[in-house]
């Protein structure tokens, strides 16, 4: 059967391996395996949100209120915006789809870091969007700059900090590049691990309502997955002008989120001290990471968010690293798709961590003693 041309150009998105997976594949036990692919909170969901969900199961018969009323005026507030200025996404990709869908059709142009976040070139294509590159892997403002003077963009993509990479451009540099693009080119600014950029360094930090007031191309994106640790609830958001915002409603289907998710969401936001208390921790058991890292040899790029990737030199394969881990009952992710010898690790509990040191160790002895037959 034939399809929509534009998809035969799509890959399919490579979500990290689930837990399930681990144990039928090579019959790890549950308790024994540790996720540190897809840079979920390794502390669990808030008690206070839990203990909420619970006592609403019962309403699940229930649709959720479409207008997202409540959970608007807790961002509103949170923010410093109106509930106008606010679009909630099942996730913040499902905001990302609406932006590109809104802005892009064939042949539009679509300008990103050439190691990011993979949904924006799928997204790109699936409208038919010309994808651009900047050279670097991290995050280039002078390529960025450099591809849109000569090539122009439509959209323009900044993940501030970068998935997969975790680096963070300073909020003055990219305020400095956004002054020069065009009013008419959609600029989107993901702010998926902003609270842990601006806890880790005030320079980083994008406040969503100064941002559109001073670019009203603008759009940021949060997301509830990261920090707030409501990853399995799917709840994201963006945040822009009402003009674009009213566009991106064309786009949305009725009740996007769930009954609970849209619960969970809203409880998740009184309980900032959760969320400060695991930021906190991510940083403290970072250092462990770097202090691993250097201490046998390893490049690594100083991380704004809750993961750490790790560049590794000829004597090892990071994918034969990620696959000897996922045996093991680690799940990691493997950076080779991006083009990179290097893996990225969310940032797990101590003991998770503990674990992880002792059992990378054992990998890389096992790899290097092939190595040598
Ligand atoms: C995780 C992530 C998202 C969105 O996640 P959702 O679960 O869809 O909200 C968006 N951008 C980046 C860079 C991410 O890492």
């Amino acid at each position: 059967m034939k399809f929509n041309k534009l998809l035969d150009n799509c890959k399919i998105y490579e979500a990290g391996k689930p837990i399930e997976l681990v144990v039928r594949d090579y019959g790890v036990d549950t308790k024994d395996i540790i996720k540190l692919a897809s840079n979920e909170n390794p502390y669990g969901t808030s008690p206070k949100v839990v203990e909420k969900i619970a006592s609403l199961s019962k309403n699940m018969f229930m649709y959720p209120d479409d207008s997202m009323y409540e959970l608007k005026e807790a961002l509103g507030k949170k923010f410093s915006v109106t509930s106008d200025n606010i679009i909630i996404g099942s996730g913040s990709d499902q905001v990302i789809d609406f932006l590109v869908k809104a802005k892009c059709s064939e042949n539009s142009k679509m300008l990103m870091s050439r190691t990011t976040f993979a949904m924006y070139e799928i997204y790109g294509r699936q409208a038919g969007a010309q994808i651009i590159k900047t050279k670097d892997d991290e995050h280039n403002l002078a390529q960025f700059e450099e591809m849109y003077e000569s090539q122009g963009a439509d959209i323009i993509f900044l993940c501030l900090p970068n998935n997969p990479l975790g680096e963070c451009l300073d909020r003055d540099d990219v305020y400095a590049f956004l002054a020069k693009v065009d009013k008419e080119t959609l600029v989107i600014i993901d702010g998926a691990y902003q609270e842990y950029a601006s806890f880790k360094d005030s320079k980083k930090r994008i406040d969503p309502a100064d941002l559109i007031e001073k670019f009203p191309n603008a759009v940021y994106l949060g997301t509830f997955s990261k920090a707030y640790a409501l990853g399995g609830m799917r709840v994201g958001y963006g945040i822009g002008q009402t003009s674009i915002i009213k566009t991106m409603y064309k786009l949305r289907p009725p009740f996007n989120i769930s009954t609970l998710s849209l619960a969970a969401a809203i409880e998740a936001i009184k309980d900032e001290e959760f969320v400060q208390k695991c930021i906190a921790l991510n940083f403290e058991e970072m250092t462990r990471y770097e202090e691993y890292a250097k201490q046998r040899g390893f490049e690594y790029i100083e991380s704004y968010t809750n993961f750490i990737t790790i560049k590794f030199d000829s004597n090892y394969l990071s994918s034969e690293v990620a696959q000897k881990l996922l045996e093991r009952g680690i799940i990691i992710r493997d950076l080779t798709g991006y083009g990179l010898n290097a893996i990225r690790i969310t940032i797990g509990s101590k003991e998770q961590n503990t674990r992880v040191f002792k059992v990378l160790d054992e990998v890389l002895e096992d790899l290097k003693k092939v190595e040598n037959l």
